[in-house]
């Protein structure tokens, strides 16, 4: 591609609106364009890069069997309604009407889709295993896009969905999955980690994201420094300490707390580690109104506290509803005495408290060496956050706190849509029977963002190999010298020839600003062919990546670059 003919807009500044490198350097290299919050145009570079990574993406998919289809964008209600998830999928899914006042949504994703195309034309066991998938836009209403590609409302997703006859194929679809997984994150050169996921509402099920490492990720996890354990932090498990010899606490004593409510105002105002402080939670879990205790120190996950009580949404019971229910004020809300909740329930970590400070349920007090069992009831679980420093749930090490950025995520869903959906088929001994499911998703755009926070530095992006809009860029560097114009001319329909993808920057342009686009739109290989080195026979060659630079002669370079994308 000649540079004078690329639609690739650059820009010098950096957009006010932009806060991630990643988004910085998609709009200033003239990659995306915002058309609305969320929503997005991709410009030739960015079209190229998405195409690298489809086609790693098929290729990989394809290897294992999956086959490809291209299932409809806007669904019905219907299926959705059969599935329950009209009703439970919120906001975020776009709802329109037609013309006849039929109701429709853009598809956020495609289950119901699949289940209803599998369902109508497989029925034999003989079929299965059968896993199909689709690269395809998707839409949902989410509540802050932001970052540019890392969370807008339309975006592409590979989503595939895989049908067996039984749980134990299933989950050697769901292995054959994750292993494809781990081929295509490599394959496109990222610096990724599979953690455990969350697996929703289905119980019991497997779950795995694939994580792209970033400080600017929005996710956290953790990983064991000893064995292979690695989890989100909404779903790592901290393990229950040892159980100590119990101290003898005296008798609870009331403090004076004046005006002092939060974990961090108290622990100042007594001089004590937020660790020795226990904070009262008032929750609601279905209707029903619990008291949640947890060290200073750690943070409520809802997501264990919502399987331990079993219920369908937790959250914190709003300031009416305690006051008319409890004794507690708030911020002064304690175990010992407190009326009007259900039960109370406990992180493991409080149990270990060998006397700790909690509200009085009394306004401007507290209480001190308060003991679990001894001065109140309570039941115990894992209910906090996982941190950086905890024991590995597995094995004797210890966790490390990391962020990462979603990219892909493998899901075992077993019967739930196909019993919803009655997605059957006959068993060899002709009985119907439910298809037990899996889905995987993969955030094909996503994945450019991805790339680009881990590969990039002040002047740019530094595409991974696989990734590149294009490998080499040629810079001719002075445009008004015949021999410099004709030696990057022959250089370019070489490597073209060669089948390499490559830019050829033929503006009328200064040598310093054909560097910065250069390097600001990222090739792996940049080379620059000036005046001077002609006259040695040679052309300067930059690696992008590690900003290395040498001469090379002029004849080998081809040689040079096909060496270095091998
Ligand atoms: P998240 O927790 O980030 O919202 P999710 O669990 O909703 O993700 P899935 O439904 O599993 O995501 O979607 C599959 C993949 O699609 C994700 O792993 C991610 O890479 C990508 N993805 C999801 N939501 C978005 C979005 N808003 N913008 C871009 N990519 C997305
Ligand atoms: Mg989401």
């Amino acid at each position: 591609m000649r540079m004078t003919r690329l639609h690739a807009p650059t820009l010098k500044e950096t957009p006010k609106d932009a806060e991630v490198a990643s988004h910085q350097l998609l709009v200033r290299g003239g990659f995306i364009r915002k058309l609305a919050a969320g929503i997005y145009d991709y410009l030739p570079l960015a079209n190229r890069v998405l195409h690298k990574i489809e086609r790693i993406v098929r290729e990989e998919l394809d290897a294992v069997g999956c086959q490809e289809v291209r299932l409809p964008m806007v669904q019905p209600a219907e299926i959705w309604e059969e599935s329950g998830r009209w009703g439970f999928y919120g906001p975020e899914l776009l709802r329109l009407k037609d013309r006849r006042g039929g109701e429709f949504c853009l598809g956020p994703t495609h289950e119901e889709v699949i289940v209803d195309l599998v369902r109508r034309d497989v029925r034999s066991w003989r079929a299965l295993p059968l896993n199909l998938y689709q690269i395809q836009t998707k839409f949902r209403d989410e509540i802050r896009p932001r970052a540019g590609l890392m969370r807008g409302r339309e975006f592409l997703m590979k989503d595939a969905y895989s049908f067996d006859v039984s749980e134990a194929a299933a989950l050697e679809s769901y292995d054959q999955m994750y292993a494809a997984y781990e081929r295509i994150f490599a394959r496109c050169g990222l610096d990724f980690r599979a953690v455990e996921a969350d697996s929703g509402a289905i119980g019991g099920s497997r779950s795995h994201e694939f994580q792209v490492l970033a400080e600017t990720g929005e996710d956290a996890m953790v990983a064991c420094t000893h064995c292979g354990y690695a989890a989100n932090i909404e779903q790592a498990e901290v393990p229950a300490p040892a159980a100590g010899e119990p101290a003898s606490v005296p008798s609870v004593e009331t403090v004076a707390t004046p005006g002092k409510r939060s974990i961090e105002d108290v622990s100042a105002f007594l001089g004590l580690p937020a660790a020795k402080l226990v904070k009262t939670l008032i929750v609601e879990a279905d209707d029903e109104l619990y008291a949640v205790l947890l060290r200073g120190d750690h943070e409520l996950n809802e997501i264990k506290l919502r399987k331990h009580l079993g219920a369908a949404v937790v959250s914190l019971a709003d300031e009416k509803r305690v006051k008319q229910q409890t004794n507690a004020p708030i911020g002064f809300a304690g175990p010992v005495g407190l009326t009007g909740v259900k039960a109370i329930v406990a992180d493991h970590a409080v149990a270990g408290l060998d006397g700790g400070v909690t509200g009085a349920n009394l306004v401007d007090a507290h209480l001190a060496n308060v003991q679990a069992g001894r001065d109140y009831q309570a039941t115990f679980a894992d209910l906090r956050f996982a941190q950086d420093g905890d024991a590995c749930p597995r094995c004797s090490g210890e966790l490390r706190a990391f962020r990462g950025i979603e990219v892909g995520h493998v899901f075992y869903l077993g019967t739930k849509y196909s019993d919803a959906m009655r997605c059957m088929f006959l068993d060899e001994e002709g009985k119907d029977t439910a298809m037990v499911m899996g889905c995987y998703g993969i955030g094909i755009s996503r994945i450019m963002a991805a790339a680009i926070e881990q590969h990039h530095d002040d002047n740019g992006i530094r595409w991974p190999i696989a990734l590149a809009p294009y490998t080499v860029a040629i810079l001719p560097l002075q445009m008004n010298k015949d021999d410099v114009v004709q030696a990057a001319e022959r250089l370019y329909e070489t490597l073209r020839g060669a089948g390499v993808d490559v830019l050829l920057d033929d503006r009328k342009e200064r040598a310093g600003s054909k560097f910065n686009d250069a390097e600001l739109i990222g090739s792996p290989i940049i080379i620059a062919i000036g005046g001077r080195g002609l006259a040695n026979g040679e052309v300067e060659v930059k690696l992008r990546a590690t900003g290395e630079k040498r001469d090379v002669a002029i004849d080998q370079v081809s040689a040079f670059v096909a060496e270095h994308l091998r």
